[in-house]
């Protein structure tokens, strides 16, 4: 007993090992570093990083498509002026009209002086004039360092580069910040030693209206062609956070990234700011990680369940095995006995020594008994494998239950009153007649009498009841014997299943005919149910459905 208990216990030693070492640490290991993993992102605010980078990416291609568009408009006015552009104000004029996004222009030659024109469109606009007026004075410092500048501008065209420079005009209006672009350039026309320099000033509301937004919608919809969620743009002035000019659908708010264009680039001074819309980088990034962490948490309880589930078919199996072992062992006995029951009165009435005349009759009668007893067990196992193997047959027929059940019983009250039991059997008069198969309902009756009478100990009690109830037919078997746990009460049906009980183990069985009478009485539509109290007794009922045989 001992060696079957160590045995059984490694069993499943091994098997919970196996599932350890196989599925659940792997996965257990699998899940906590992707735990730890989304905790150091968390910590390391991984998720914000990685967009920021993104959208400082979007910034630097924005402020390369600025600086490529702003040098191509101004690299192609270059080309309008001549030189040397006499009369210079025509030439001006002419530039001016054809442009309407230059605001003021100047052109200097050291030989003839300088010039300055504004947008003549603008000139009925008084706040315009004095601008105008502005930039014509100011514009004056190029007589003194215009020399300088160009030496710089042939030096920056002999190295590759574009002959001209951006310079930032912030100015007040109306209260707020302005923001123009002074572009001063040489001319391509003009040798170095004509020392010519031109320049044009791109008007605010120009950049404002139309250059500005235009660059940042053009860029914001490519970025939305790959996918990537809604953001919106803005470009402002270093020294005043409100958006000189936003894309199409800024929803306000602060930039949560920001670049400020380079020293050198089209719109010095200025800053270009990008956040998404409707929503933030930390709100994206808490979203994100909360989702993985439902992921994760999602899979371990799929895996927990998972292994659970394995782990219950595994046990059911080897508990199902167990069973099966003990069933050989049960019924290997179950067939000696009576055997050698049989063997030793046949041997007995052979030799003839009976003295007492009662004797012979006692000794057919056990020798009946048992050859019944083996009849009904090898039935039992037949039905079984005829079950098992899908093969079991029924044969209905419209039988009178009462009759049925009489006859059954009658084969047997001597044998069960010898026992010592009282015997009371109610079988009422209005049983109708019911669609089965004697042979088996006989066989199931016999099987929950033979356990009422196997499992009685000092009560001897066998009662029988057949009647109707709602529909159906109700046959019972009642006992006082040692009655079921109720934790066992719905095992028993299973098959080779036994109560673990020492009472129950002194007992000869097989373990198969609660399971065969179960089977039997749901082929006729009908089910078997027991009632018991643990050293009280037991009840069991059949019932069999009176609609499916009419
Ligand atoms: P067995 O051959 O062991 O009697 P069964 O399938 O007929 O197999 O019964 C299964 C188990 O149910 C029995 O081993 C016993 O523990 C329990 N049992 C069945 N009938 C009774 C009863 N009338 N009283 C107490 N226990 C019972």
């Amino acid at each position: 007993m001992n060696g079957k208990k160590r045995r059984r216990w490694s069993e499943r030693t091994r098997m919970l090992l196996t599932l350890q070492l196989a599925v659940v640490l792997p996965a257990a290991a699998l899940i906590v570093a992707s735990i730890l993993n989304l905790r150091d992102i968390q910590r390391g605010r991984g998720v914000e990083a990685t967009i920021q980078r993104d959208f400082m990416h979007v910034l630097k291609i924005t402020e390369k498509t600025f600086n490529e568009r702003a040098f191509k408009t101004v690299a192609k006015m270059r080309e309008k002026i001549p030189c040397p552009a006499e009369p210079v104000s025509a030439t001006m004029d002419a530039l001016l009209e054809k442009y309407p996004m230059v605001a003021h222009a100047f052109y200097y030659c050291p030989a003839s002086g300088l010039v300055v024109r504004s947008q003549p469109r603008r000139m009925g606009d008084i706040e315009f004039r004095h601008a105008a007026e502005r930039f014509a004075s100011d514009i004056r410092w190029v007589k003194t360092e215009g020399k300088g500048m160009l030496e710089k501008f042939f030096k920056m065209e002999q190295e590759g580069g574009d002959p001209f420079y951006f310079y930032n005009m912030i100015s007040k209006r109306e209260g707020r910040l302005n923001y123009e672009s002074l572009v001063v350039s040489t001319l391509p026309a003009c040798g170095k030693e004509q020392g010519v320099l031109a320049g044009v000033v791109l008007d605010s509301d120009f950049l404002k209206e139309a250059f500005f937004p235009a660059v940042l919608d053009s860029i914001l919809e490519k970025q939305g062609e790959q996918g990537s969620n809604p953001a919106g743009m803005m470009i402002h002035i270093k020294k005043d956070s409100t958006p000189l000019a936003t894309s199409a659908d800024w929803d306000g708010g602060e930039p949560e990234v920001e670049k400020a264009f380079e020293p050198g680039s089209a719109f010095p001074g200025l800053v270009l700011g990008i956040k998404f819309r409707g929503t933030t980088i930390e709100a994206m990034s808490n979203r994100f990680l909360l989702n993985s962490f439902l992921i994760i948490g999602g899979l371990s309880i799929f895996l927990a369940f998972g292994v659970w589930l394995t782990y219950r078919n595994v046990s059911r199996e080897m508990a199902l095995a167990r069973l099966k072992a003990d069933f050989v062992a049960n019924v290997s006995h179950e067939l000696r006995t009576p055997l050698a029951l049989i063997r030793l009165y046949a041997e007995t009435l052979e030799m003839g020594r009976l003295t007492n005349p009662d004797k012979p009759q006692e000794y057919y009668r056990i020798i009946r008994e048992e050859s019944e007893r083996l009849s009904a067990l090898i039935n039992n196992i037949l039905d079984f494998s005829r079950i098992e193997a899908g093969r079991k047959e029924y044969d209905f027929h419209e039988t009178n239950l009462a009759e049925l059940v009489r006859s059954t019983l009658e084969a047997y009250r001597y044998q069960i009153e010898q026992n010592g039991f009282a015997f009371e059997s109610r079988i009422a008069d209005d049983v109708p007649p019911v669609r089965v198969d004697r042979e088996a309902i006989a066989r199931s009756l016999l099987n929950l009498v033979n356990n009422a009478v196997k499992y009685s100990s000092n009560d001897k009690f066998l009662g029988v009841n057949l009647y109707r109830a709602n529909g159906s037919v109700k046959l019972e078997v009642v006992d006082h014997g040692i009655g079921i746990p109720s934790a066992e009460q719905n095992k028993i049906f299973e098959k080779f299943y036994r109560v673990g009980d020492p009472l129950v183990h002194n007992t000869k069985g097989s373990g198969l005919g609660l399971s065969l009478v179960r089977h039997i009485v749901q082929a006729h539509g009908g089910n078997v149910s027991v009632e018991s109290t643990p050293g009280k007794g037991s009840k069991f009922t059949i019932a069999l459905p009176i609609a499916a045989s009419a």
